[in-house]
């Protein structure tokens, strides 16, 4: 197990479609607040937090961010973040 380096391993899915609001909630495309889960064990980011569609499985829009990323996009842009 390493932890040492802030580069991230996980891809970087769709973040066109990333919508966050100001109060820093992450929206997905349904425009409803995305949920935070945890990846499986069939995923690459097994253990990784994401967020997505609240809907799922009923009726997934396919919206998927790694948290990790919102965090990231937080940081940089502190307009989001006050
Ligand atoms: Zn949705």
């Amino acid at each position: 197990m390493s932890s040492s380096s802030s580069e991230s391993i996980l891809p970087f899915k769709k973040l066109k479609s990333l919508s966050l609001g100001t109060d820093g909630n992450v929206y997905c495309n349904h425009n409803m607040v995305a949920v935070l889960r945890v990846a499986g064990s069939r995923s690459v980011g097994l253990g990784h937090e994401f967020y997505g569609c609240p809907l799922w499985p009923e009726s997934d829009c396919k919206f998927f961010i790694w948290k990790e990323y919102v965090d990231v996009m937080l940081v940089k842009d502190p307009t989001l973040n006050n």
